[in-house]
């Protein structure tokens, strides 16, 4: 079968595969479609010391269940699969051991093995779900109702929401968004579907504005054009926003992120920034006397991409317009490009 494989930093082959075995206590999946992450874009670059090469990557997919083994029911209940079940994953597979995964904590694992960094993932023909994955609840079910593209997104989805449920946000609050990547346009939509009633991105360059402004019910404030705080100030009553969630990797954007969220208000420093240039300077006058809370956020668990899921077939994600591109797995050196040259949203491989 035909699969990419990293062999190292920016070292990634698109080459041919022995399918993965069926066992008794394995799923094989046949991939329908799997976007393109940023963290594929960092491998393709730089790199990641935790992808153990030579890894088929690829993690935010869809498909249908070729084989169940026969072992594999019976790890939670009501979690058996059968073949022409559809399939989306959480990649994170947490070791169920250790202080955190006892908290319910498995996306803080230190133990975790992420699909697609030690198991081989989805940017291949088929996929061999490993039995620690099974265990964890790693796979879920995609019901008729959700469409192979839109589950395609819940991985990423998953993230997100994990980060809005972290910073509290409800329906009825005003939400800026800071960097309108990707991630940034998917926490746009959510923050949509969970009732935010006014969603703001910042963004500042071509063509990435472009693309947000085809999102419906989103706001696009130019950063490199416009005053930020003064739009965000315009929309909020002057007050700024109830929630900022920074998806911009810059330390500049994080700082400023504080004087646009209202007194009370939480900021979510959602986007990670380079190890070694991760300090930042913060007003602590902000902080104290705007009683402001800065929330992190890393990751997700399987129930957050259930939920996302749920949120999926209930139609209230309005996931079209956030997949720009449609690939053959062939040319994902052509979709990496894309992503770089920050021509796109989501680029959905299918192989
Ligand atoms: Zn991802
Ligand atoms: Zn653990």
């Amino acid at each position: 079968m035909q699969a990419a494989v990293y062999y190292g930093p920016g070292d990634i082959r698109v080459e041919e595969r022995p399918k993965p075995e069926p066992s008794s206590d394995n799923l094989i999946v046949r991939v329908r479609g799997c976007c393109l992450c940023g963290t594929d874009l960092k491998l393709a670059t730089i790199g990641n010391p935790r992808c153990h090469p030579p890894r088929i990557i690829g993690h935010e997919m869809v498909g249908e269940v070729v084989h169940a083994g026969r072992d594999v029911r019976g790890f939670t209940p009501g979690d058996g699969f059968a073949p022409g079940d559809r399939v989306t994953l959480a990649t994170t597979v947490a070791c169920g051991q250790c202080p955190y995964c006892a908290r319910g904590l498995g996306n803080l694992c230190p133990n975790a093995k992420p699909i697609s960094y030690d198991f081989d993932g989805a940017f291949a023909s088929y996929l061999a779900i490993p039995p620690l994955a099974l265990k964890g609840g790693n796979v879920i079910r995609v019901p008729e109702a959700v469409p192979d593209d839109a589950a395609t997104l819940s991985e990423p989805l998953s993230c997100a929401l994990n980060a809005q449920e972290l910073a509290g946000l409800k329906a009825g609050d005003r939400v800026l968004i800071i960097g309108g990547g990707p991630l940034g346009a998917l926490h746009a939509e959510l923050a949509k579907a969970q009732g935010a009633a006014e969603v703001m991105v910042v963004q500042r360059s071509e063509p990435r504005l472009s693309l947000l402004r085809q999102l419906q019910g989103v706001h696009v404030i130019d950063g490199a054009h416009e005053d930020v705080g003064a739009a965000v100030r315009q929309r909020t009553d002057g007050l700024g926003a109830d929630v900022v969630i920074g998806c911009a990797p810059g330390r500049e954007a994080q700082e400023q992120s504080l004087s646009l969220a209202r007194k009370g208000g939480v900021v979510s420093l959602f986007a990670s920034l380079p190890k070694g240039a991760s300090d930042l300077t913060l007003d602590s006058r902000l902080i104290h006397y705007g009683e402001l809370r800065i929330v992190g956020a890393s990751d997700s668990r399987p129930e957050h991409v259930a939920r996302v899921v749920e949120l999926m077939a209930a139609s209230k994600i309005d996931w079209q317009r956030l997949i720009t591109h449609r690939l053959p797995l062939a040319e994902i050196h052509a979709g990496l490009a894309l992503m770089q040259q920050k021509r796109s949203l989501k680029v959905l491989m299918c192989p």
